[in-house]
């Protein structure tokens, strides 16, 4: 159905210890497309036992991997990669289809994602110890860095590639050994790329894939002594409920959680720059990401001019099937997603704002929906204080510099913010005052495997990508050598 020049890619088995695995029960979860809601397929509802035994694969590997050398790691990471990007077409076609992303932004995040492996392929190498200088003649002092252990990495449907990357090409390259679990709407996108690890000499064990029903994977995940550490990326609400459940086996977590991103612009803004980074930062993924803009503060003396400029560019976005030429926008994930949308949009009309453009679903019908934006949006609307996760871009006045700050930092979350202004000394007093991982200053696509990503507050815990990415993968051991004569 997808139209694969390699259909083995698609696997509807798990990958576990390097064998593909079914549920001994014989029970599967069926995966459907946004794009027309037929079903793709299914994959296996592994027990909790089964679980485990992924976990036992994952372990009796690790005495071996955590000791290869750092070279032979990134060479097996740099051929990963190069399986990756020649595979392209593939992965990105399995994932446009699970997933409901245009298909050519399908293909932009494989690349993304491979992105990751290559940058931790180089990273491996380059995993220093520190020789400490010593207070005493007699003694030395060492700090080793030595991979963690066996870590679950727990991945959501908006990215199904680029999540898994981004942890497992860093706990790789640290030496670590992983149980992926995917998200249940988008499993096939992870399921290929750890069929093209296999094909790339990554031993059997390393890289283990589970599916099955959250819960009953996240529990054995979180209470099995032998996961050392978890690394989440999802909703704040479940993020808390994996964190208290890691507290009893004291697991080292790395979060990346909820946004709730204000996208300030001032008047001294170039406009054409700032609607450009709206575009990019907003409407990426049909507003399906963390680090989407959620929050657009614009400033009082421009504001009906920027309000005019970003309306015209929103509605002549296309809003298409998933594998049309051109689509821009694909269909949201689920109903659920829609629905959430529509009340995000209820609350601020019924408090005052009005429609510029778009406002509900699309002609397609399904779970399309038009690009909206909405004027005059107030601090009380749920809009303000909740992720959309849509194609909604609420426009919120706003005359100086210290009342935008305070509105953008009055959130639970600081995961990323954009800024557009012309003023240097503005950007710097702005950079350091917003509270968040990942500041844009006239950027709207701010996310790089160079730079660090992740949040303050309750966006997250931990960072990923970029030379701090492995550190979450690391455990620092100190040696003291004494009596050295
Ligand atoms: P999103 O819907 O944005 O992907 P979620 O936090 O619901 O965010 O899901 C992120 C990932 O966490 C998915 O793989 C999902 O299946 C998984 N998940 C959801 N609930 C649990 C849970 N209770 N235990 C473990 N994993 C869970």
């Amino acid at each position: 159905m997808i139209g694969l020049d390699d259909s083995s890619l698609f696997h509807e088995a798990c990958l576990i210890g390097g064998v593909w695995s079914t549920a001994s029960t014989g029970k599967v979860l069926d995966v459907t497309t946004p794009e027309t809601q037929a079903r793709l397929g299914s994959v296996p509802m592994l027990d909790r036992t089964e679980v485990a035994g992924a976990v036992a694969a994952a372990h009796d590997r690790f005495s071996t991997w955590s000791r290869t050398t750092a070279q032979d790691r990134a060479e097996l990471l740099r051929a990963w990669y190069e399986l990756i990007l020649e595979n392209a077409r593939d992965l990105g076609r399995i994932l446009s289809a699970e997933q409901g992303k245009p298909w050519a932004e399908g293909i932009g995040e494989i690349n993304y994602a491979a992105s990751f492996i290559r940058w931790f392929s180089e990273e491996a190498r380059r995993l220093y110890g520190d020789v400490i200088p010593s207070n005493s003649v007699n003694r030395r002092f060492l700090v080793l860095k030595q991979p963690i252990g066996v870590v679950a990495l727990i991945t959501p449907w908006n990215f199904p590639a680029a999540m898994i990357t981004r942890k497992a090409g860093a706990a790789l390259a640290a030496g670590c050994t992983a149980v992926i679990k995917p998200a249940s709407a988008t499993p096939y996108t992870a399921l290929a790329l750890a069929d093209l690890g296999q094909r790339a000499g990554i031993p059997a064990g390393v890289l283990n894939v589970v599916t099955g029903s959250a819960r009953v994977i996240g529990d054995e995940l979180t209470e099995n002594v032998l996961v050392r550490k978890l690394s989440f990326t999802g909703s704040t609400e479940v993020g808390r409920q994996l964190l208290a459940k890691c507290s009893q086996t004291v697991k080292n977590v790395s979060m990346e959680l909820g946004g709730n991103a204000p996208f300030i612009i001032f008047d001294d803004a170039n406009l054409d720059d700032a609607v450009q980074g709206v575009m990019a930062s907003k409407f990426r993924n049909a507003g399906q990401t963390c680090v989407c803009a959620n929050r657009i503060f614009v400033h009082d003396a421009i504001y009906d001019t920027f309000a005019a400029m970003l309306s015209k560019a929103v509605a002549e976005l296309r809003v298409g099937p998933t594998f049309a030429e051109g689509s821009e926008i694909g269909p949201l994930i689920d109903a659920a997603a829609v629905d959430k949308v529509r009340e995000h949009i209820d609350d601020a009309l019924k408090k005052g704002a009005t429609v510029l453009t778009g406002g509900g679903l699309h002609e397609l019908g399904g779970t399309y929906f038009k690009p909206t934006v909405l004027a005059n949006v107030t601090v009380d609307c749920a809009v303000m204080n909740e992720e959309t996760f849509g194609p909604l871009a609420p426009l919120i006045r706003f005359g100086h510099e210290d009342d935008v700050i305070a509105m953008a930092n009055a959130t639970e979350y600081g995961l990323a913010s954009y800024v557009y202004t012309n003023d240097l000394n503005r950007s710097w007093r702005m950079a350091e005052a917003l509270e968040c991982g990942i500041v844009g200053i006239n950027e709207g696509a701010t996310s790089t495997e160079l730079g660090p990503f992740g949040g303050f507050k309750q966006s997250g815990l931990g960072r990923e990508g970029s030379k701090f990415g492995v550190d979450d993968y690391l455990e620092v051991k100190f040696v003291n050598i004494g009596n050295v004569r």
